[in-house]
């Protein structure tokens, strides 16, 4: 029998974020400004065995999208086995027939795997990554299983990536997005985080990007989830904002799809170039009330929320002992307790004390 994940607003909940690593060989000054703190004791953190379990658990209870994250996921050593032990939850289970019409979500996960197959379980197992690993990791992933793949992308200068993601390695961050691609790690899509007076003059070329590379180009308006807490509303560039920056270079046509639960507001280009727009505008115009996500940090915490500013210790409870049921039952509790909305535009706001580096974004 198929479950489903609610929580006390009537949300289902379809998507876990799994952060494998809270470790990073990047300095974004909108997530880890100034470095890592001091390592946390290994025995913290999640073994790949303790998250294939509860992932496994996870899928059972409904979760369709997995897409693990970090800090920088690759930073973990050996991520192709954790790859290789998460795609068995996706489970085949009939021939397609050609005019079957498949939920979007579901479409974008099937080409790089077999597109004769559909599946139940999990349908779409994905990666966020900051790209410095892909040139000679690519192909592994993909032979490991991986569906899809997210690379982050702050600028296409040399001196605003490097003063923005405080590496000078904007050339192998590209040549990991041509080695994803050339492995057939597709649709890629790439992130970047606007944020005033870094690179809103970029929006417009990054769009060119999209075109050019054929690749699902997202805007991210910055959210107050950098561990220097020096985020302020001035420095946010409205998803307004940069729509109508790239619609003065290149018209836009609103991609006519369901948005469920999708972060995005998504776009083609009018002129029928490839490509896709997607803007993610979680700080002017929040998606919570569609919001169908929870994450798991790398070490053990359930967050039912980006801006929770309490963690559920899943960790504890397997470490303890607890039975299947038993932690069923407590995932199920903990998603009941997540939040209706995040607080963002309210007067009394609190950040998280944990950067995205922690939280899993
Ligand atoms: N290290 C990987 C990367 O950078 O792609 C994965 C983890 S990173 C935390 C996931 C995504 O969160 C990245 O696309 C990053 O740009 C975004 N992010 C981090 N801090 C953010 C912030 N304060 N506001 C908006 N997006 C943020
Ligand atoms: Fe590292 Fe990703 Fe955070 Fe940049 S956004 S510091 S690459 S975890």
């Amino acid at each position: 029998m198929n479950r489903t994940l609610k929580d006390s607003y009537g949300r289902s909940i379809r998507d876990l974020r799994v952060s494998l690593t809270d470790r990073c060989n990047f300095r974004c000054f909108y997530c880890l400004p100034h470095g890592e703190p001091p390592i946390a004791p290994k025995e913290q953190m999640l073994s790949y065995e303790e998250i294939e379990y509860v992932c496994a658990i996870f899928v059972e209870l409904g979760i369709e999208k997995l897409r693990l994250t970090g800090g920088e996921p690759m930073m973990r050593r050996d991520i192709e086995t954790i790859i290789q032990k998460l795609v068995k939850l996706k489970v085949p289970v009939a021939p397609l027939s050609d005019k079957l019409q498949l939920v979007d979500h579901a479409r974008d996960t099937l080409p790089s795997v077999d597109d004769k197959l559909k599946f139940v379980g999990l349908l779409d197992l994905a990666l966020t990554t900051n790209g410095y690993f892909l040139p000679d990791r690519a192909a592994g992933l993909k032979a490991a299983g991986l569906d899809r793949i997210t690379i982050s992308l702050d600028s296409l200068k040399r001196d605003t990536f490097k003063q923005m993601t405080g590496v000078d390695v904007l050339d192998r961050v590209l040549a990991g997005i041509e080695a994803a691609k050339n492995a057939g790690l597709q649709p890629i899509k790439i992130n970047a985080v606007i944020v005033r007076g870094h690179n809103e003059d970029e929006v417009a070329d990054f769009a060119a990007f999209a075109r050019e590379h054929d690749v699902k180009m997202r805007f991210i308006e910055f959210m107050p989830l950098d561990s220097g807490h020096e985020w302020s509303r001035g420095d946010v560039v409205s998803g307004r904002e940069i729509r109508e920056r790239i619609s003065a270079r290149f018209p836009l046509t609103p991609l006519k799809v369901e948005r469920g639960s999708e972060t995005s507001t998504r776009y083609l280009f009018a002129d029928g170039a490839p490509g896709e727009i997607g803007i993610i505008a979680p700080v002017t115009e929040a998606f919570c009330g569609a919001c169908s996500r929870i994450r798991l940090t790398a070490d053990g915490q359930i967050r039912t929320c980006l801006f929770s500013t309490v963690e559920h210790s899943l960790r504890d409870v397997i470490r303890g002992g607890a039975t299947r049921d038993e932690i069923i039952e407590y995932i199920e509790g903990v998603v009941m307790k997540k939040e209706p909305r995040h607080y963002i535009n309210d007067p009394a706001f609190v950040a998280p004390s944990r950067s995205m580096s922690f939280i899993g974004g």
